[in-house]
């Protein structure tokens, strides 16, 4: 299955984007995992992406079309793709529907978690990740049972930096100038767009998701 999985920062997308994975066997490309990895290289591009990254600013979308396209073409995991964090605008989705329709390997559907915004600045600002497995915890919600250390591994947690509380406001004011435009533009293409409430504990949102792409690659 290829998936295109939407919706605000902090409605969950990365929680879900596991669980996902294992059920359908696919390839996760997140966006922002692969910009954050640049970063950290230090190289030029991980440069030109912090200034937009850390004020919560979308990257450009030439940027983002030729590290994203670069991405899937490297993808090896025989076709089945989850796409997390992109496209987050109208071009992007469109330079993407022409790279798979090239490659004839069309998307199955557009996952989107919905989300209200107060909740969201609420769980984006206590959410801690492990350094090395990337699992994600809530000072609150979900805490790990040794403050600052995570359950699987011993690694220390860390805190994205954009995830600061006015850096956070930035982004849901970018989700919804700039991407919920891509969920009409599916709608439009007649894509199989799926809607599950992310405010709901995320195993029901997986179990409403899960069935739903079930119903959908059972067609
Ligand atoms: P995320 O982890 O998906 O919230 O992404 C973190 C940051 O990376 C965003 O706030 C943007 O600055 C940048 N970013 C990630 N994906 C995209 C995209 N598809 N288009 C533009 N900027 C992006």
């Amino acid at each position: 299955m290829r998936i295109v999985l939407m919706g605000p920062p902090g409605a969950g997308k990365g929680t879900q984007a596991k669980r996902l994975m294992d059920q359908f066997q696919m390839a996760h490309l997140s966006s922002g995992d692969i910009f954050r990895a640049e970063k950290a290289s230090g190289s030029e591009l991980g440069k030109k992406l912090a200034e937009y990254m850390n004020a919560g600013a979308l990257v450009p979308d030439e940027i983002v079309v030729s590290v994203m396209a670069k991405a899937i073409t490297e993808n090896r995991s025989g076709g089945g793709l989850l796409l997390d964090g992109f496209p987050r605008t109208v071009p992007q989705a469109q330079a993407l529907d022409e790279q798979l329709a090239a490659a004839g390997k069309p998307l199955d559907a557009v996952a989107v978690i919905t989300a209200n915004d107060e909740i969201i600045v609420t769980r984006i600002t206590g959410r801690w990740t492990c350094g090395q497995c990337g699992r994600i915890y809530h000072v609150t919600s979900l805490p790990s049972k040794t403050a600052g250390v995570c359950d699987d591994d011993g690694a220390a947690l860390t805190q994205r930096s954009d995830d600061k509380e006015e850096v956070v406001r930035s982004r849901l004011a970018a989700y919804y100038k700039q991407t919920e435009p891509v969920i009409a533009y599916y709608r439009q293409r007649q894509a199989n767009v799926i809607e599950v409430d992310g405010m709901q504990v995320p195993d029901a949102v997986a179990a409403q998701m899960g069935q739903a792409l079930e119903e959908l690659s059972g067609k």
